[in-house]
């Protein structure tokens, strides 16, 4: 399609999940246009993020080694884009308790990434702190935007997707994070985490980016003489108010704003045992809505047609199982979702996933497809008929 307003590809969503899939897809089409209702990208959830790069501890399992996978892709991924705000210093992680220390001791073994022991903590050469906003405009400083533009309606017209009956698709991707009224399926389920990460002004230097109860980035030398910028995040709340994504403030009260910077002060303190704690100012403060999946995967790929399916297939009520391939799908019509709470880690990651399986026809891992949430769906189904 070459006339304004009609693309090949349209990605609705300017966070880190949107602006990978940009990236990613531009690298094979250059009709791509990338919409969010703010003002720039990295407004929603990826503006507030921290954003740290950790590994995640633990014996294998399905969601270790996805992060795993992903923490490796996004950090070379993060290198070869040049991203001048990366830094790939390392992250000390330091055992909350005894018992914590006992189980990181017996996760030894499973260790993903090589570390060493470093003062009370394991130091992993893979931890990593990146600044969203450089990330996200360096990503899509080449990709067709459309911003401030609110998409309130998709409908589908001749295998095109049209847009607040104005900007035409053949192919729509939804990385909307918490936002999801755009998607219809009852089955797609994803919920807000709010939470909460603060900007400091404070004379300590702090060597190492740590993670323990939050995470306390390395210092970095700010505009005001023998003072250092420190990031330090995050706090998580679930509110009642998923209707209103846009507008928390009901919920997230300045009491709660208050109450969680002095507990991520700290928490950090507990970490870095600051100098000086009253000599602390916060420069910033950000909040913003995570969106999780009930089971903490992402959820990447084509979505399934519930309706259709269960006309095709109407055993489907009893259980039945019906594999994936078999399944009736809403053409052209693909999400980047549920990235939780590691967002910049998962990201790069799973939109390249997404755009080979689009372009390529490579298959996705059913542990992040919607599937998983409409199998549990649809079972549910016949008790509640
Ligand atoms: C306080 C906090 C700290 C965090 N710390 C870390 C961290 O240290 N490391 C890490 O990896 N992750 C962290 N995260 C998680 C990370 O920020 C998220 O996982 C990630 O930003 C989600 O990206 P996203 O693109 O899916 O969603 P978002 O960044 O929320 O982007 C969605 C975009 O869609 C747009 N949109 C939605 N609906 C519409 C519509 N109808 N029309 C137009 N535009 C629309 C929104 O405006 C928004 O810009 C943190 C999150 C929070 C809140």
């Amino acid at each position: 399609m070459s006339k304004e307003n009609e693309f090949d590809y349209v990605i609705v969503g300017a966070g880190i999940a949107g602006c990978s899939t940009a990236y990613f897809l531009s690298k094979y089409s250059n009709s791509v246009l990338l919409i969010d209702k703010n003002e720039n990208v990295a407004f929603g959830a990826s503006g507030a993020a921290g954003a740290f790069l950790s590994p995640l501890l633990g014996k294998p399992n399905n969601f270790k080694d996805l992060i795993s996978k992903s923490l490796k892709f996004s950090t070379s991924f993060y290198k070869e884009v040049n991203s001048k705000s990366f830094l790939n210093e390392g992250v000390c992680r330091i055992p909350k308790n005894n018992e914590d220390r006992k189980k990181f001791e017996s996760y030894e073994s499973y260790m993903d990434f090589d570390y060493k022991v470093l003062d009370d903590g394991y130091l992993f050469d893979i931890g990593s702190w990146i600044n969203p906003n450089e990330i996200c405009n360096l990503l899509t400083e080449k990709i067709n935007k459309k911003l401030k533009y609110k998409i309130d309606s998709i409908v589908k017209k001749d295998d095109i997707w049209i847009l607040n009956n104005e900007v035409k698709t053949k192919n729509l991707i939804l990385c909307t994070g918490a936002n999801t009224k755009l998607i219809e399926e009852k089955y797609f389920d994803i919920r807000a985490v709010w939470g909460q990460k603060i900007d400091i002004l404070t004379s300590d230097c702090i060597s190492f980016n740590y993670h323990k109860e939050c995470s306390v980035s390395k210092a970095v030398k700010s505009q005001f003489q023998d003072l250092y910028n420190v990031s330090i995040g995050a706090t998580h709340h679930r509110f009642e108010c998923n209707e209103n994504i846009d507008d928390c403030s009901n919920c997230y009260t300045e009491d709660i704003i208050n109450e969680d910077s002095k507990k991520l002060i700290k928490l950090a303190d507990d970490i870095v045992h600051f100098n000086n704690i009253d000599d602390i100012k916060i420069n910033n403060i950000k909040i913003g809505a995570r969106a999780s999946s009930p089971d903490y995967f992402p959820i990447i790929g084509s979505l399934i047609d519930s309706r259709k399916s269960f006309e095709r297939f109407p055993h489907l009520i009893n259980g039945t199982h019906i594999k994936e391939s078999m399944l009736e799908k809403i053409e052209n019509l693909y999400v980047v979702n549920g990235v939780g709470g590691r967002g910049f880690v998962l990201s790069p990651y799973l939109a390249n996933e997404l755009v080979e399986s689009i372009i390529n026809n490579k298959k996705i891992d059913e542990n992040i497809t919607p599937y998983r949430q409409f199998k549990r769906w649809a079972k549910k189904q016949k008790k509640q008929k």
